[in-house]
């Protein structure tokens, strides 16, 4: 339908008849007054001659207010008697779609009309499709929206407007606006994200809390992507956000189901684990463990035999709220105990964890231990909260429990392998009897028989001089030069060579370990006289000894008989602490280790990081030296997260004023970077391969050259790669 508005009757009968005959519907007149009241609902085309608006238009070709408010969205052709370059400017900036010279050549006026025609339909079309889609959007809570960084505006939908609260009738917000709904602790990572998405001209996407501008709190999902200039500028970020309170809401309902325990809300097995392995990665190489303590009810079927299960189901719940109750005056975050969690000030009990596990065990995880003594005295002050008696159907009784420990990094890396060796410690806890406590105790890879059979072998072996030396050369990279040895023992059994991962343990259960250690020292006392005499320089050479023969006897007197039989200066020696496990008698160790220092040994604490060595122990030690693991020099150069960790491992040191050797450094660029971060003594197969008496000249000699590859002094001869495989000659 076509609304011809002409004062001039002759034209308007003239191109009223065109327009018919070409199909179209016309409603012809001769001025505009009533027409908002007469013409049809919606019309496709105005045509409209200028002159009749100048009678009651505002400006010259612009139709009045309230006509335009009738016919908003309805293209307006304009008819003008002569080419008024001004009129027809003024009208096309008021919104007129088009304007015609009047003229009888009427297939001009049949294009204009069609395409004006078909122009308003598709403007119809996209209307009813953007009002279908913000309906959509309101249906599942989804907006769009356009931010302009130059402006700081946000152009947002209807629907989006609707989510955030906002009037919807409004078409854009201020970002100061809009950064009033978003909690003050999320705006510097929410501008971070938006400007780099802008900077990088790279997609955002992020879930953001905030409090609607109607007060109501939600969570929104903002995924935006930038849009470029001809130039490749991003100016603008156009976007969607979603409102994804629900679905959060129904997230973490379910989550509750899966990791909460029914019966007690304690959390359950699962939510365990996860906790578990949290403080597991927050505690990775630090300088704390993780303690996983299982507790067992003593004789619980007989409270679910002789009371009922109702009374069974009540004492499990009493004991868990007991147990959350000690637990949380233990560890209150006072230090007393030493027991912060990861989330301290978040979680009153600083982070220890009470979960109940499937039938009568609870597990407790202690996730930032310095001391096992520690764990120790959580777990007897749990224990000892069992002396007060319950009240289950009317009658008083006593319920105890036993306990099952295991220590992170010593007894397992992963949360599960930890939770289960707790639970084999458990097992002997129990055998022992009620209100016992047992430590996870690794087994032996050989058992029964064929550890009998290598057990006497290892008896005799010291008889038969099976057990030999290797000496691994440690370096002063800096000045290029051997600082030392390490003497690493190895047994010849049936002919083959069995190193000391495989029977140190054997030899630590059954007390072998003292006299090999002993026998440790007087042999590498003697090939320290075997070298002076054939006039080769070492400076130094260390012997590995396990903490368990600290505790067994002090091996200061072998070290100070070896050191004069073989007419040595005690400096020469040097005694490495292997801690296999934890000093249980320190004041003993202790002592043997003043002897040893009184002697004029040197003193240095092997394999720091992964063993049992908290804080507190290293500064009572009179150690001088750190070894610090291989496990974290293995980690430079694969994350900045593991650089990070053994740059502070050496600022330790350092502030603890302690030389640092670097154990395990197998590559050019481990070395550098150990270098870049200040540690430049370092041992390891880059370096020299542990190697038997006779060979370690000829290592000695190579030791310049390697030194000269990690500082760059002289050219690689082969890249990045240690050493071949093989230990000395066969
Ligand atoms: P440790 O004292 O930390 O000795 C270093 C171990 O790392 C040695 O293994 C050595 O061969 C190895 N190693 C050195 N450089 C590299 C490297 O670049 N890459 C890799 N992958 N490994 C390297 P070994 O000889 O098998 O000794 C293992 C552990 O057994 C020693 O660790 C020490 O704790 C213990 N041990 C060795 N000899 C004795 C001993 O006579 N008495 C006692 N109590 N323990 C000993
Ligand atoms: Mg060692
Ligand atoms: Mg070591």
């Amino acid at each position: 339908m076509i609304v011809l508005v002409d004062a001039n009757a002759e034209w308007r009968a003239a191109a009223a008849t065109v327009l018919r005959e070409s199909g179209y519907e016309v409603h012809a007149r001769a001025s505009l007054a009533g027409l908002a009241h007469d013409a049809p609902p919606v019309p496709d085309l105005l045509i409209v001659d200028v002159a009749s608006i100048g009678a009651g238009g505002e400006v010259l070709g612009t139709l009045p207010r309230e006509l335009r408010a009738r016919f908003a969205g309805v293209a307006l052709l304009l008819l003008s008697d002569v080419y008024d370059e001004q009129a027809i400017g003024g009208a096309l900036a008021g919104g007129a779609a088009d304007f015609l010279v009047r003229t009888t050549h009427w297939s001009l006026l049949i294009e204009r009309v069609g395409r004006l025609c078909r122009m308003t339909r598709v403007q119809f079309e996209l209307a009813t499709s953007r009002d279908r889609l913000a309906k959509a959007h309101a249906l599942a809570g989804v907006g769009t929206f356009d931010f302009d960084p130059r402006s700081s505006m946000l152009h947002g939908s209807a629907g989006s407007f609707a989510i955030l609260g906002f009037d919807a009738m409004r078409a854009a917000v201020s970002a100061q606006e809009f950064m009033r709904l978003v909690p003050a602790e999320h705006h510097e990572s929410l501008i971070c994200a938006v400007d780099r998405a802008i900077r990088e001209a790279a997609p955002v996407a992020l879930e953001l809390p905030l409090t609607g501008a109607g007060g109501r709190p939600m969570t929104i999902r903002v995924a935006a992507e930038p849009l470029r200039d001809a130039d490749g500028r991003v100016t603008m970020l156009r976007g969607v956000i979603r409102d994804i309170t629900d679905r959060q809401r129904a997230e973490r309902d379910i989550e509750r189901m899966l990791n909460a325990d029914p019966l007690t809300g304690l959390p359950n097995r699962n939510a365990f684990l996860v906790s578990c392995a949290t403080a597991i990665a927050g505690a990775q190489h630090g300088v704390y463990g993780v303690a996983v303590v299982v507790l067992d009810l003593d004789r619980f079927a007989q409270i679910n035999e002789s009371l009922g299960q109702v009374a069974g189901d009540e004492a499990l719940c009493i004991v868990g709220e007991r147990l959350e109750g000690d637990l949380a005056a233990l560890c209150d975050g006072s230090g007393g105990i030493g027991v912060t969690g990861a989330a301290a000030g978040a979680d009153p009990r600083g982070g220890a964890v009470l979960a109940r596990l499937p039938g009568d065990r609870f597990a407790v995880l202690l996730p930032q231990v310095r001391d096992p003594a520690e764990v120790s005295a959580v777990v007897q002050a749990l224990l000892r909260g069992f002396g007060r008696p319950l009240t289950l159907a009317g009658a008083e009784c006593f319920v105890s429990c036993c306990a099952g420990v295991a220590l992170y990094p010593r007894d397992g890396e992963a949360a599960g392998v930890l939770l289960a060796r707790a639970d084999a410690a458990l097992v002997d806890a129990k055998r022992r009897g009620s209100q016992s406590v047992a430590w996870y105790v690794r087994p032996l890879d050989v058992h029964g028989r064929a550890r009998l059979k290598l057990l006497n072998g290892l008896h005799k072996a010291l008889e038969r001089g099976e057990l030999s030396l290797r000496y691994q050369p440690w370096v002063d990279v800096a000045r290029g030069a051997l600082g030392g040895v390490e003497a690493l023992a190895r047994w010849q059994h049936e002919g083959v060579s069995v190193p000391p991962v495989q029977f140190v343990a054997l030899a630590e259960q059954s007390g072998l370990i003292v006299p090999i250690g002993e026998w440790a020292i007087r042999e590498a006392a003697r090939q320290m006289r075997a070298w002076r005499d054939a006039g080769v320089h070492v400076p130094k050479v260390a012997i590995n000894i396990s903490t368990i023969h600290f505790e067994q006897r002090s091996p200061a007197r072998t070290a100070r008989e070896a050191i004069g039989e073989n007419h040595l200066e005690p400096g020469v020696l040097e005694i490495e602490l292997t801690e296999s496990c934890m000093v249980r008698d320190f004041d003993r160790t202790l002592q043997a280790l003043h002897e040893l220092r009184d002697l004029g040994v040197g003193l240095s604490l092997d394999d720091f990081g992964i063993g049992y060595s908290s804080l507190s122990y290293l500064t009572r030690l009179p150690i001088g030296k750190l070894k610090v693991d291989r496990s974290f020099v293995r980690m430079l150069g694969m994350s900045v997260e593991g650089e990070a960790v053994v740059r502070a491992i050496i600022a330790l040191g350092r502030s603890l004023r302690l030389q640092l050797v670097a154990e395990g450094v197998e590559t050019i660029a481990q070395a550098r970077a150990l270098l870049d971060s200040g540690c430049h003594a370092m041992q390891g197969y880059l370096f020299a391969r542990p190697v038997r008496a006779a060979e370690l000249p000829e290592a000695i000699s190579r030791i310049p050259q390697r030194c000269g590859l990690v500082s760059g002094r002289a050219a690689p001869a082969s890249p990045d790669h240690p050493e071949p495989a093989c230990e000395g000659r066969p």
